[in-house]
């Protein structure tokens, strides 16, 4: 790994067009609530990668547009990282599954996206929870600070 202390946003910011370009096409907005953040050791491929698999997924979930949001605050000894979805929601069967790889409820999906984004989050230290219901769900991911 290479990991380097630096800014989560600034990684968050230089990905934004990119996640943005794909949500136009399908009419849906991407909003960026960042807030000051301690810097991290991070590796920024690894954290491009986690984050670009957890927003597609997100715009994947919404049919009909609607909004992505991704936010950064800092609490205590931690930095978090938000990304919510207006979409379908996760039922309790798939969330069960959610990070198996190869696991996919989707026609054409490599069922690989979240199982990388564990093993990132891991070698960061940092914690994924889900928080899912009928008008979306958030990821968020914790990061230890230092
Ligand atoms: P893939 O996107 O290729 O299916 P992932 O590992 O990225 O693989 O996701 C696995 C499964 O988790 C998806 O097929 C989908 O059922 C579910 N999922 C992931 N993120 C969301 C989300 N934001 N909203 C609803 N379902 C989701
Ligand atoms: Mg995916």
């Amino acid at each position: 790994a290479d990991r380097k202390l630096q800014d989560l946003n600034k990684i968050i910011e230089a990905l934004y067009p990119l996640i943005q370009a794909e949500a136009v096409l399908t009419n849906k907005n991407v909003i960026l609530e960042l807030n000051e953040c301690q810097p991290l050791y991070l590796d920024e491929k690894e954290i491009r990668q986690l984050i670009l698999n957890i927003a597609l997924n997100g715009l994947e979930a919404m049919t009909s547009g609607g909004r992505l949001t991704i936010k950064t605050y800092d609490k205590k000894d931690y930095v978090y990282l938000d990304i919510q979805d207006e979409g379908c929601g996760i039922d309790r069967e798939t969330l069960e599954k959610i990070g198996t790889p190869f696991f996919t409820t989707k026609d054409t999906g490599t069922g690989l996206g979240l199982a990388v984004c564990y093993s990132v989050a891991a070698r960061h230290n940092a914690e994924i929870s889900i928080d899912t219901g009928k008008n979306g769900t958030t990821f968020s991911i914790r990061f230890q600070v230092n």
